[in-house]
Protein backbone atom coordinates (compact mmCIF):
# COMPACT_ATOMS: atom_id res chain seq x y z
CA UNK A 1 0.00 0.00 0.00
CA UNK A 2 1.16 3.25 -0.52
CA UNK A 3 1.97 5.59 2.33
CA UNK A 4 2.31 9.24 2.03
CA UNK A 5 2.03 11.89 5.15
CA UNK A 6 -1.21 14.03 4.40
CA UNK A 7 -3.95 12.73 1.56
CA UNK A 8 -5.72 16.11 0.38
CA UNK A 9 -9.27 15.04 -1.42
CA UNK A 10 -10.14 17.90 -3.52
CA UNK A 11 -8.01 19.89 -6.40
CA UNK A 12 -10.20 22.69 -6.31
CA UNK A 13 -8.54 26.16 -5.12
CA UNK A 14 -8.48 25.33 -1.47
CA UNK A 15 -7.01 22.08 -2.11
CA UNK A 16 -4.87 23.40 -4.01
CA UNK A 17 -3.65 26.19 -2.36
CA UNK A 18 -3.07 23.68 0.29
CA UNK A 19 -0.92 21.64 -0.83
CA UNK A 20 0.89 24.62 -2.57
CA UNK A 21 1.44 25.84 1.04
CA UNK A 22 3.72 22.80 2.23
CA UNK A 23 5.58 22.74 -1.14
CA UNK A 24 8.08 24.54 1.24
CA UNK A 25 8.39 21.41 3.36
CA UNK A 26 9.37 17.78 2.36
CA UNK A 27 5.74 16.10 3.60
CA UNK A 28 4.46 13.77 0.92
CA UNK A 29 1.55 14.65 0.17
CA UNK A 30 -1.12 13.07 -2.28
CA UNK A 31 -3.97 15.40 -3.97
CA UNK A 32 -7.41 12.60 -5.44
CA UNK A 33 -9.46 14.70 -7.77
CA UNK A 34 -12.32 13.05 -9.92
CA UNK A 35 -11.18 15.56 -13.12
CA UNK A 36 -9.08 14.81 -15.50
CA UNK A 37 -5.22 16.25 -15.01
CA UNK A 38 -5.92 17.68 -18.67
CA UNK A 39 -8.93 20.05 -16.89
CA UNK A 40 -7.07 20.64 -14.16
CA UNK A 41 -3.71 21.74 -15.89
CA UNK A 42 -6.17 23.99 -18.15
CA UNK A 43 -9.71 24.61 -16.54
CA UNK A 44 -12.33 26.22 -19.06
CA UNK A 45 -14.12 29.30 -17.67
CA UNK A 46 -16.43 28.53 -15.42
CA UNK A 47 -18.50 31.92 -15.05
CA UNK A 48 -17.19 32.70 -11.36
CA UNK A 49 -15.23 35.97 -11.16
CA UNK A 50 -13.69 35.59 -7.43
CA UNK A 51 -13.44 39.30 -5.82
CA UNK A 52 -10.35 38.64 -4.11
CA UNK A 53 -9.35 40.32 -0.64
CA UNK A 54 -6.01 41.70 0.10
CA UNK A 55 -5.23 38.96 2.46
CA UNK A 56 -6.04 36.62 -0.04
CA UNK A 57 -3.76 38.58 -2.75
CA UNK A 58 -1.21 38.12 -0.45
CA UNK A 59 -1.51 34.58 0.26
CA UNK A 60 -1.44 34.16 -3.58
CA UNK A 61 1.55 36.07 -4.08
CA UNK A 62 3.72 34.18 -0.88
CA UNK A 63 2.68 30.39 -2.99
CA UNK A 64 3.77 32.58 -6.42
CA UNK A 65 0.43 32.11 -7.94
CA UNK A 66 -0.07 35.80 -8.50
CA UNK A 67 2.44 36.34 -10.58
CA UNK A 68 1.27 33.41 -12.33
CA UNK A 69 -2.22 35.17 -13.43
CA UNK A 70 -1.55 37.67 -16.22
CA UNK A 71 -2.16 41.34 -15.42
CA UNK A 72 -5.46 41.42 -18.14
CA UNK A 73 -7.22 38.87 -16.08
CA UNK A 74 -6.95 41.13 -12.48
CA UNK A 75 -9.31 43.77 -12.70
CA UNK A 76 -9.18 46.37 -9.44
CA UNK A 77 -12.73 46.71 -7.76
CA UNK A 78 -13.02 50.29 -6.67
CA UNK A 79 -16.29 50.29 -4.93
CA UNK A 80 -19.86 49.17 -4.18
CA UNK A 81 -23.22 49.94 -4.43
CA UNK A 82 -26.14 48.02 -2.96
CA UNK A 83 -29.99 49.09 -4.21
CA UNK A 84 -33.13 48.10 -3.19
CA UNK A 85 -35.97 47.52 -5.86
CA UNK A 86 -36.67 50.74 -7.94
CA UNK A 87 -35.70 52.79 -5.17
CA UNK A 88 -32.54 55.16 -6.13
CA UNK A 89 -30.97 55.46 -3.02
CA UNK A 90 -27.32 53.15 -3.01
CA UNK A 91 -25.94 52.59 0.11
CA UNK A 92 -22.23 53.11 -1.15
CA UNK A 93 -18.98 51.33 -0.26
CA UNK A 94 -15.41 52.89 -1.25
CA UNK A 95 -12.03 51.23 -0.38
CA UNK A 96 -10.97 54.53 1.93
CA UNK A 97 -9.79 57.63 0.41
CA UNK A 98 -5.96 58.17 -0.14
CA UNK A 99 -5.44 53.83 0.07
CA UNK A 100 -3.51 53.10 -2.52
CA UNK A 101 -5.60 49.52 -2.85
CA UNK A 102 -8.85 48.71 -4.11
CA UNK A 103 -11.49 47.33 -2.22
CA UNK A 104 -10.86 44.12 -3.65
CA UNK A 105 -9.47 42.43 -6.96
CA UNK A 106 -11.43 40.55 -9.24
CA UNK A 107 -10.01 37.48 -10.98
CA UNK A 108 -11.75 34.39 -13.08
CA UNK A 109 -11.44 31.12 -10.85
CA UNK A 110 -10.19 29.09 -13.34
CA UNK A 111 -7.34 30.59 -13.65
CA UNK A 112 -6.62 31.32 -9.69
CA UNK A 113 -7.00 26.98 -10.40
CA UNK A 114 -4.50 26.64 -13.47
CA UNK A 115 -2.07 29.13 -11.15
CA UNK A 116 -2.04 26.94 -8.33
CA UNK A 117 -2.07 23.78 -10.24
CA UNK A 118 1.11 24.83 -12.01
CA UNK A 119 2.81 25.23 -8.28
CA UNK A 120 1.57 21.75 -7.24
CA UNK A 121 2.89 20.41 -10.68
CA UNK A 122 5.90 21.28 -10.37
CA UNK A 123 6.84 19.53 -7.05
CA UNK A 124 7.68 15.90 -7.12
CA UNK A 125 7.02 15.28 -3.32
CA UNK A 126 3.34 16.63 -4.25
CA UNK A 127 1.18 14.21 -6.19
CA UNK A 128 -1.67 14.53 -7.95
CA UNK A 129 -4.41 11.21 -8.64
CA UNK A 130 -6.74 13.10 -11.25
CA UNK A 131 -9.76 10.97 -12.66
CA UNK A 132 -10.82 8.70 -9.27
CA UNK A 133 -12.61 9.62 -5.87
CA UNK A 134 -12.26 7.98 -2.32
CA UNK A 135 -15.20 5.23 -1.57
CA UNK A 136 -14.10 4.28 1.50
CA UNK A 137 -12.08 5.69 4.37
CA UNK A 138 -11.25 4.13 7.88
CA UNK A 139 -9.44 6.28 10.65
CA UNK A 140 -7.36 4.37 13.43
CA UNK A 141 -4.68 5.52 15.94
CA UNK A 142 -1.93 5.36 13.48
CA UNK A 143 -3.21 7.47 10.57
CA UNK A 144 -5.93 6.86 7.75
CA UNK A 145 -6.50 4.21 5.00
CA UNK A 146 -8.52 5.17 1.44
CA UNK A 147 -9.90 3.22 -1.17
CA UNK A 148 -10.15 4.69 -4.62
CA UNK A 149 -12.76 4.56 -6.88
CA UNK A 150 -10.29 2.17 -9.15
CA UNK A 151 -9.25 0.13 -6.08
CA UNK A 152 -6.08 1.53 -5.09
CA UNK A 153 -5.09 2.32 -1.14
CA UNK A 154 -3.71 4.77 0.13
CA UNK A 155 -2.13 5.39 3.47
CA UNK A 156 -1.70 8.71 5.41
CA UNK A 157 -0.96 10.06 8.80
CA UNK A 158 -3.76 13.37 8.19
CA UNK A 159 -6.62 13.26 5.21
CA UNK A 160 -8.06 16.53 4.36
CA UNK A 161 -11.22 16.98 2.70
CA UNK A 162 -11.17 19.56 0.30
CA UNK A 163 -14.18 18.04 -1.83
CA UNK A 164 -16.59 20.71 -1.87
CA UNK A 165 -19.88 22.13 -0.09
CA UNK A 166 -21.06 18.60 -0.58
CA UNK A 167 -18.36 16.77 0.46
CA UNK A 168 -18.72 12.80 0.02
CA UNK A 169 -15.66 12.39 2.60
CA UNK A 170 -17.00 14.38 4.97
CA UNK A 171 -19.93 11.92 5.16
CA UNK A 172 -17.23 9.27 5.09
CA UNK A 173 -15.38 10.49 8.29
CA UNK A 174 -18.73 10.57 9.90
CA UNK A 175 -19.04 14.95 10.28
CA UNK A 176 -22.53 15.69 10.09
CA UNK A 177 -23.27 19.11 8.48
CA UNK A 178 -25.82 22.28 7.93
CA UNK A 179 -26.91 21.72 4.62
CA UNK A 180 -29.33 24.93 3.20
CA UNK A 181 -30.24 24.19 -0.31
CA UNK A 182 -31.84 27.65 -1.19
CA UNK A 183 -34.22 26.54 -4.19
CA UNK A 184 -32.81 28.98 -6.14
CA UNK A 185 -30.13 29.39 -8.84
CA UNK A 186 -27.44 31.93 -10.09
CA UNK A 187 -27.12 32.22 -13.82
CA UNK A 188 -23.53 33.65 -14.48
CA UNK A 189 -21.92 35.24 -17.93
CA UNK A 190 -19.71 38.08 -19.45
CA UNK A 191 -21.13 41.06 -21.46
CA UNK A 192 -20.07 44.03 -23.23
CA UNK A 193 -21.97 46.55 -22.89
CA UNK A 194 -21.75 50.67 -23.78
CA UNK A 195 -22.18 52.25 -20.15
CA UNK A 196 -18.68 53.00 -18.23
CA UNK A 197 -18.72 50.68 -14.97
CA UNK A 198 -16.01 52.98 -13.75
CA UNK A 199 -14.72 49.80 -11.71
CA UNK A 200 -17.88 49.98 -9.41
CA UNK A 201 -20.06 46.70 -8.21
CA UNK A 202 -23.50 46.90 -8.27
CA UNK A 203 -25.55 44.04 -6.29
CA UNK A 204 -29.57 44.82 -6.87
CA UNK A 205 -32.09 43.35 -4.61
CA UNK A 206 -34.96 43.63 -7.25
CA UNK A 207 -38.46 42.28 -7.14
CA UNK A 208 -37.87 38.39 -7.02
CA UNK A 209 -34.74 38.93 -8.44
CA UNK A 210 -30.92 39.49 -7.42
CA UNK A 211 -28.80 41.10 -10.20
CA UNK A 212 -25.00 41.97 -9.36
CA UNK A 213 -22.92 43.37 -12.43
CA UNK A 214 -19.29 43.10 -11.00
CA UNK A 215 -16.59 44.99 -13.16
CA UNK A 216 -13.94 43.44 -15.83
CA UNK A 217 -12.21 45.18 -17.90
CA UNK A 218 -13.01 48.38 -19.75
CA UNK A 219 -16.70 48.08 -21.34
CA UNK A 220 -17.23 44.44 -20.17
CA UNK A 221 -18.50 43.05 -17.13
CA UNK A 222 -19.70 40.25 -14.89
CA UNK A 223 -23.66 39.82 -14.64
CA UNK A 224 -25.16 37.52 -11.98
CA UNK A 225 -28.60 37.41 -11.99
CA UNK A 226 -30.41 34.74 -8.75
CA UNK A 227 -33.51 33.43 -10.01
CA UNK A 228 -35.71 30.48 -9.47
CA UNK A 229 -34.01 27.32 -10.12
CA UNK A 230 -36.38 26.68 -13.37
CA UNK A 231 -36.58 30.24 -14.57
CA UNK A 232 -32.55 30.07 -14.78
CA UNK A 233 -32.69 26.63 -16.94
CA UNK A 234 -34.91 28.45 -18.81
CA UNK A 235 -32.29 31.31 -19.29
CA UNK A 236 -29.25 29.44 -20.21
CA UNK A 237 -31.25 27.65 -23.02
CA UNK A 238 -32.73 30.46 -24.76
CA UNK A 239 -30.91 31.55 -27.63
CA UNK A 240 -28.06 34.62 -27.62
CA UNK A 241 -30.92 37.34 -28.94
CA UNK A 242 -34.12 36.42 -26.85
CA UNK A 243 -31.18 36.31 -23.54
CA UNK A 244 -29.61 39.69 -24.44
CA UNK A 245 -33.45 40.82 -24.79
CA UNK A 246 -34.62 39.45 -21.47
CA UNK A 247 -31.51 40.62 -19.36
CA UNK A 248 -31.64 44.03 -20.74
CA UNK A 249 -35.01 44.28 -19.64
CA UNK A 250 -34.17 42.77 -16.30
CA UNK A 251 -31.35 45.47 -15.19
CA UNK A 252 -33.47 48.06 -17.05
CA UNK A 253 -30.78 49.54 -18.96
CA UNK A 254 -28.14 50.18 -16.50
CA UNK A 255 -25.62 48.61 -18.71
CA UNK A 256 -27.27 50.34 -21.55
CA UNK A 257 -26.42 48.09 -25.20
CA UNK A 258 -25.12 44.72 -24.03
CA UNK A 259 -23.62 41.70 -25.82
CA UNK A 260 -22.40 38.29 -24.85
CA UNK A 261 -18.66 38.21 -23.95
CA UNK A 262 -18.63 34.24 -22.84
CA UNK A 263 -20.66 30.87 -22.31
CA UNK A 264 -23.72 31.09 -19.65
CA UNK A 265 -22.84 29.14 -16.54
CA UNK A 266 -25.41 28.11 -13.82
CA UNK A 267 -25.46 27.28 -10.38
CA UNK A 268 -28.05 26.19 -7.71
CA UNK A 269 -27.18 27.33 -4.62
CA UNK A 270 -26.35 25.75 -1.82
CA UNK A 271 -24.77 26.97 1.82
CA UNK A 272 -23.15 24.64 3.93
CA UNK A 273 -21.85 24.84 7.73
CA UNK A 274 -20.01 21.68 9.08
CA UNK A 275 -20.39 20.83 12.71
CA UNK A 276 -17.02 19.76 13.27
CA UNK A 277 -13.92 20.70 11.05
CA UNK A 278 -11.70 18.30 12.48
CA UNK A 279 -11.73 14.70 13.47
CA UNK A 280 -8.81 12.33 14.63
CA UNK A 281 -6.60 12.21 11.69
CA UNK A 282 -8.63 14.08 9.54
CA UNK A 283 -9.74 17.72 8.88
CA UNK A 284 -11.82 19.49 6.67
CA UNK A 285 -10.98 22.65 4.47
CA UNK A 286 -12.80 25.40 1.73
CA UNK A 287 -16.38 24.86 1.19
CA UNK A 288 -16.02 21.27 2.77
CA UNK A 289 -15.99 23.05 6.38
CA UNK A 290 -17.54 26.29 4.91
CA UNK A 291 -20.34 26.85 2.17
CA UNK A 292 -21.00 30.52 1.72
CA UNK A 293 -23.67 32.00 0.01
CA UNK A 294 -22.10 34.17 -3.05
CA UNK A 295 -23.70 37.14 -2.78
CA UNK A 296 -20.86 38.46 -0.43
CA UNK A 297 -18.23 37.32 -2.10
CA UNK A 298 -16.42 35.77 0.71
CA UNK A 299 -16.43 31.64 0.23
CA UNK A 300 -12.77 31.63 -1.28
CA UNK A 301 -11.56 33.63 1.11
CA UNK A 302 -12.45 32.31 4.10
CA UNK A 303 -11.36 29.05 2.52
CA UNK A 304 -8.02 30.35 1.36
CA UNK A 305 -7.21 31.97 5.04
CA UNK A 306 -8.29 28.74 6.65
CA UNK A 307 -5.58 26.60 5.03
CA UNK A 308 -3.05 29.08 5.42
CA UNK A 309 -3.36 28.63 9.41
CA UNK A 310 -3.91 24.79 8.93
CA UNK A 311 -0.59 24.27 6.68
CA UNK A 312 1.25 26.95 9.06
CA UNK A 313 0.41 25.02 11.58
CA UNK A 314 1.58 21.53 10.40
CA UNK A 315 4.40 23.10 8.79
CA UNK A 316 5.32 24.03 12.75
CA UNK A 317 4.79 20.58 14.05
CA UNK A 318 7.34 19.06 10.77
CA UNK A 319 9.57 21.84 11.79
CA UNK A 320 9.64 20.87 15.20
CA UNK A 321 9.33 16.54 14.61
CA UNK A 322 6.35 16.42 16.48
CA UNK A 323 2.34 15.03 14.78
CA UNK A 324 1.49 16.82 12.00
CA UNK A 325 -1.81 15.90 12.74
CA UNK A 326 -1.82 16.25 16.54
CA UNK A 327 -5.63 17.14 18.10
CA UNK A 328 -4.34 20.45 19.86
CA UNK A 329 -2.86 21.48 16.58
CA UNK A 330 -6.44 20.29 14.58
CA UNK A 331 -8.53 22.11 17.48
CA UNK A 332 -6.88 25.66 17.28
CA UNK A 333 -7.43 25.26 13.44
CA UNK A 334 -11.05 24.76 13.70
CA UNK A 335 -11.20 27.43 16.51
CA UNK A 336 -9.78 29.79 14.74
CA UNK A 337 -11.82 29.10 11.41
CA UNK A 338 -15.16 29.23 13.53
CA UNK A 339 -13.87 33.19 15.04
CA UNK A 340 -13.44 34.42 11.95
CA UNK A 341 -15.95 32.52 9.28
CA UNK A 342 -19.21 32.45 11.53
CA UNK A 343 -19.99 36.26 11.69
CA UNK A 344 -19.61 36.59 7.87
CA UNK A 345 -21.90 33.14 7.21
CA UNK A 346 -24.49 34.44 9.60
CA UNK A 347 -24.32 37.95 8.44
CA UNK A 348 -24.41 36.87 4.83
CA UNK A 349 -27.67 34.41 5.62
CA UNK A 350 -29.59 36.97 7.00
CA UNK A 351 -28.64 39.49 4.34
CA UNK A 352 -29.93 37.34 1.63
CA UNK A 353 -33.38 36.34 3.74
CA UNK A 354 -34.01 39.75 4.27
CA UNK A 355 -33.43 40.79 0.61
CA UNK A 356 -35.42 37.99 -0.86
CA UNK A 357 -38.43 38.29 1.12
CA UNK A 358 -41.16 39.69 -0.49
CA UNK A 359 -43.28 41.13 2.01
CA UNK A 360 -44.22 44.75 2.54
CA UNK A 361 -42.54 44.96 6.24
CA UNK A 362 -39.27 43.62 4.59
CA UNK A 363 -39.21 45.91 1.90
CA UNK A 364 -39.46 48.76 4.56
CA UNK A 365 -36.79 46.75 6.67
CA UNK A 366 -34.22 46.38 4.01
CA UNK A 367 -34.57 50.32 2.90
CA UNK A 368 -34.08 51.59 6.94
CA UNK A 369 -31.20 48.93 6.66
CA UNK A 370 -29.58 50.77 3.91
CA UNK A 371 -30.54 53.94 4.98
CA UNK A 372 -28.73 53.22 8.35
CA UNK A 373 -26.25 51.75 6.56
CA UNK A 374 -25.46 54.74 4.91
CA UNK A 375 -25.97 57.15 7.48
CA UNK A 376 -23.64 55.60 10.31
CA UNK A 377 -20.29 55.58 9.42
CA UNK A 378 -18.78 53.04 11.67
CA UNK A 379 -21.25 50.13 10.01
CA UNK A 380 -20.42 51.41 6.54
CA UNK A 381 -16.57 51.43 7.81
CA UNK A 382 -17.01 47.96 9.30
CA UNK A 383 -17.89 46.19 6.28
CA UNK A 384 -15.33 47.82 4.14
CA UNK A 385 -13.33 46.58 6.42
CA UNK A 386 -14.46 43.02 6.23
CA UNK A 387 -14.66 43.39 2.01
CA UNK A 388 -11.13 44.13 2.27
CA UNK A 389 -9.65 42.42 4.95
C1 LIG B 1 -21.32 31.80 -8.46
C2 LIG B 1 -20.25 31.83 -7.42
C3 LIG B 1 -19.50 32.99 -7.24
C4 LIG B 1 -18.51 33.03 -6.24
N1 LIG B 1 -17.81 34.20 -6.03
C5 LIG B 1 -16.90 34.25 -5.03
C6 LIG B 1 -16.16 35.45 -4.77
O1 LIG B 1 -16.33 36.48 -5.44
N2 LIG B 1 -15.25 35.44 -3.74
C7 LIG B 1 -15.02 34.33 -2.99
O2 LIG B 1 -14.19 34.38 -2.07
N3 LIG B 1 -15.70 33.19 -3.23
C8 LIG B 1 -16.63 33.12 -4.21
N4 LIG B 1 -17.32 31.96 -4.45
C9 LIG B 1 -17.03 30.77 -3.61
C10 LIG B 1 -15.86 29.98 -4.16
O3 LIG B 1 -16.06 29.65 -5.53
C11 LIG B 1 -15.69 28.70 -3.33
O4 LIG B 1 -15.64 29.06 -1.97
C12 LIG B 1 -14.42 27.95 -3.70
O5 LIG B 1 -14.52 27.47 -5.02
C13 LIG B 1 -14.21 26.79 -2.74
O6 LIG B 1 -13.09 26.07 -3.16
P1 LIG B 1 -12.92 24.53 -2.75
O7 LIG B 1 -11.62 24.11 -3.34
O8 LIG B 1 -13.17 24.37 -1.30
O9 LIG B 1 -14.14 23.79 -3.45
P2 LIG B 1 -14.49 23.63 -4.98
O10 LIG B 1 -14.13 24.84 -5.76
O11 LIG B 1 -15.90 23.19 -5.03
O12 LIG B 1 -13.54 22.44 -5.47
C14 LIG B 1 -13.74 21.13 -5.00
C15 LIG B 1 -12.92 20.16 -5.85
O13 LIG B 1 -13.13 18.84 -5.36
C16 LIG B 1 -13.41 17.98 -6.44
N5 LIG B 1 -14.26 16.91 -5.91
C17 LIG B 1 -15.54 16.99 -5.50
N6 LIG B 1 -15.97 15.82 -5.03
C18 LIG B 1 -14.94 14.96 -5.15
C19 LIG B 1 -14.74 13.60 -4.82
N7 LIG B 1 -15.73 12.88 -4.26
N8 LIG B 1 -13.54 13.04 -5.06
C20 LIG B 1 -12.53 13.75 -5.62
N9 LIG B 1 -12.65 15.06 -5.95
C21 LIG B 1 -13.83 15.64 -5.71
C22 LIG B 1 -14.11 18.85 -7.47
O14 LIG B 1 -13.99 18.30 -8.77
C23 LIG B 1 -13.34 20.17 -7.32
O15 LIG B 1 -12.19 20.20 -8.12
C24 LIG B 1 -18.29 31.89 -5.43
C25 LIG B 1 -19.04 30.71 -5.64
C26 LIG B 1 -20.01 30.69 -6.62
C27 LIG B 1 -20.83 29.43 -6.81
Amino acid sequence: MTSFDILVVGAGPVGLAFAASLAASDLRVALVERQSIADLAQPAFDGREIALTQTSVKILRELGAWDAIPCSEKSPLLGARVLNGSNPFALSFDAPAGSANPLGILVPNHWIRRALFGIVHKREHLRVFAGCTVVAAQIDRGGAMVTLSDGRQFQAQLLVAADSRLSALRDLLGIAAEVNRLGCSMLICRVRHEMHHHGIATEWFDDKQTIAMLPLAKGVSSLLVTLSANEVSRLVLMNDADFLAEMSQRCRGRLGKMSLASSRHAYSLVTTWADRFWTPRAALIGDAAVGMHPVTAHGFNIGLGGQHRLANGILTAWRKGTDIADPTLLRRYETRLRLSAAPLYHATNMLVRLYTDERPLAQVARHVGLRLGQNLPFIRRGISAVLRR
